[in-house]
């Protein structure tokens, strides 16, 4: 089953991926495709009647032989007539509209978290009740935190968009109208992510503050300070790689091209040799260094340390400690340099200067 939304050049392309990414994070069968459309009735600005959005739906359906089964959603920059956020089509319940603008206004994230909720939550209220004049007795004129709650503008969707919940009650009518477990499940997976991460963004992301970092060189390890003095565990060969971006990476990152520099592998050297003590192989030492010249050892140091940072702090509190950046691209950490405390100063003051 596929949920075609259709939009015009109203909606910018940065909305529709950033919706595209929210709806596709949870894994399953439910599909959605975006399609920007050429209709004049799109492009007609404010107050644009409902009849018209939802026959913009219906033209695509026709125009590109869109199974039945399909639903098409509208989406719409311009408010409409009557300034409704979202609605299925009485005529046609599988063909609807929502509107993208006037978020902001009501809610503190960005408005592809409601706009991915509320396209999600008109296939949940369609199975629910598939005929338009029956949704009424369906939906819960007294909210209860269902996506079923009965909702007439965006500032009453704000108390589903917190619980991202399905009651028991609306999944067993889905299950009668024939709903698939599996279009269930996955429905519930998605409202809920994007319930969680509205939540994280709009309360917690706002006031988070990560830790600083205290960097003790004598005893090879990373303490957060903030953080209950939380240890974070890395072998040797990846706390060499971390300490030289915490070094050097600053903040325009680091390139490809640095690691094969000479001054960064004397760099790579001298810490890693204060890392491991107790080798007096220096040729060795010194191979593992130049062996960062390699992208992907790069790479797989980079993916262990995220591993050791996630499994400690969680996905969230870990982001700002990760190594970040695409490859060909600079790659560097958030935690701004100020936030950095080397214990024994002057071994990292005795570190050769970035050229
Ligand atoms: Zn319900």
């Amino acid at each position: 089953m596929n949920t075609h939304i259709i939009h015009g050049s109203d909606i910018p392309e940065t909305l529709v991926s950033a919706i595209e990414k929210h709806l596709a994070a949870e894994p399953g069968i439910l599909k959605f495709t975006f399609h920007c459309v050429d209709d004049r009735h799109l492009a007609a600005g404010e107050g644009i009647p409902l009849q018209d959005l939802f026959d913009a739906g219906r033209r695509f359906r026709e125009a590109n032989s869109i199974p039945n089964k399909d639903f098409v959603f509208t989406l719409t920059e311009f408010p409409n007539a009557q300034n409704f956020y979202a609605s299925l089509n009485p005529a046609d319940t599988r063909t609807g509209f929502l509107h993208a603008g006037d978020w902001e206004l009501f809610i503190e994230c960005e408005r592809e978290l409601p706009i991915a909720f509320t396209i999600v939550n008109m296939l949940v209220g369609y199975h629910t009740s598939p005929y338009f004049h029956q949704m009424a007795d369906f939906l819960h004129h007294r909210p209860i935190g269902c996506a079923n709650d009965l909702c007439f503008n965006k500032r009453e969707v704000i108390f589903k968009l917190r619980t991202g919940d399905v009651c028991s009650n609306c999944i067993q009518a889905m299950q009668r109208n024939k709903w698939s477990d599996l279009g269930i499940d996955h429905a519930i997976r998605i409202l809920s992510t994007l319930s969680a991460e509205m939540r994280f963004n709009r309360y917690f992301q706002p006031v988070m503050e990560p830790s600083g970092i205290h960097i003790d060189m004598d005893n090879a390890t990373i303490i957060l300070p903030d953080y209950e003095f939380l240890e974070i565990p890395l072998q040797p060969v990846d706390l060499t790689f971390y300490l030289f971006y915490l070094r050097y990476a600053g903040e325009e990152g680091l390139y490809q091209i640095v690691f094969e520099q000479q001054w960064a592998q004397d760099a790579l050297f001298m810490i890693y040799k204060k890392m491991r003590p107790l080798t007096t192989n220096d040729r060795e030492l010194r191979a593992t260094a130049k062996a960062f010249a390699d992208m992907q050892v790069r790479e797989q140091a980079r993916a262990r340390i995220k591993k050791i940072f996630t499994s400690i702090l969680g996905p969230r509190l870990a982001k700002p400690y990760m190594i970040q950046g695409t490859r060909g691209k600079p790659t560097r950490t958030e935690i701004p340099l100020e936030k950095v405390r080397v214990v024994n100063y002057q071994e990292w003051e005795q570190l050769p200067e970035r050229p």
